[in-house]
């Protein structure tokens, strides 16, 4: 990590994280980084290198599987929790931290439900709030006006990029502090694409976001820094523009200029 990065408030850091499959296969290898609070960070780097295990590490998604297995830790700030401590709860954390995939998933409910799962499943069913809180996600989602009329109707009548939007609203309802996306654009057409792109810069003024891309134009746009990795470990960090127009490793180069992966 350059000097540069050292200097932000940090939301999150990994110290000494090792992951393990539960066939045995050491995913990740002792990985540290600070994970900078209000700033877009992007995991980059050639397929099967770790980059979606290392952001499933963030929310406990690998708890789903028996088996699987942390060591080393994952602190949230400003609390000092570690995410990866046995003692803190899986569906607490992914209050927190909310997570949007590469295909949209919404559930097989009403506009209106999807967004405001989160919310019933930490108890809250006072009509009044569930409806201010699911607008204002809708809202901060850019898809508001674009449904507020259906409300009641099934999320997967929904166009691609407008079910991708709705994700994202499910993922805010629950004012998560960190937004986990993997590869969130790869099913969807340029303009969709265009217009996520856009919400993610307008969205970290709220939330902090980690997000898993192939694709390093897109990395380049829409993040401020950016990891490259490679066989598990986190080979370059730094500021976006740095990694990609003067990186210190010959490896990321080889990288990024497509010589390698
Ligand atoms: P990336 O997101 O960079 O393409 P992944 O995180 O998906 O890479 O995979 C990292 C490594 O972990 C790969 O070698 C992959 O084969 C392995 N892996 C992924 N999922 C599992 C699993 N459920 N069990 C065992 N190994 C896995």
């Amino acid at each position: 990590m350059n000097d540069t990065v050292a200097a932000h408030p940090v939301k999150a850091s990994v110290s000494h994280l090792n992951f393990y499959y539960n066939t045995g296969f050491h995913a990740l290898k002792n990985l540290n980084m600070d994970v900078l609070q209000h700033k877009v960070t992007s995991l980059i780097g050639p397929s099967g290198c770790g980059k979606s295990t290392f952001l499933r590490c963030f929310n406990r998604m690998h708890d789903l599987y028996p088996g699987n297995r942390y060591d080393g830790e994952i602190v949230l700030h400003p609390d000092n929790t570690n995410l990866l401590a046995s003692g803190v709860d899986p569906i607490e954390v992914r209050m927190r931290i909310g997570m949007v995939f590469q295909k949209s998933n919404p559930f097989p409910k009403s506009i209106f439900e999807n967004v405001a799962y989160g919310l019933r499943i930490r108890g809250e069913n006072n009509r009044h709030v569930l409806q201010e809180k699911v607008e204002q996600a809708l809202r901060d989602a850019a898809i508001w006006n674009e449904v507020k009329d259906r409300l009641d109707s099934l999320a997967s009548n929904l166009s691609g990029g407008q079910q991708q939007r709705l994700c994202i609203a499910r993922a805010l309802a629950t004012d998560p502090e960190i937004i986990l996306f993997d590869e969130p654009t790869s099913a969807l057409d340029p303009i969709a694409t265009a217009g996520i792109e856009e919400l993610i810069g307008e969205l970290k003024e709220k939330v902090t976001i980690l997000i898993v891309t192939h694709n390093m134009q897109q990395a380049a746009r829409i993040s401020d820094y950016t990891a490259y990795m490679y066989l598990g470990e986190i080979i370059e960090y730094g500021i976006t523009d740095q990694v990609f127009m003067n990186p210190v490793q010959e490896a990321t180069q080889n990288y990024i200029t497509g010589r390698f992966g």
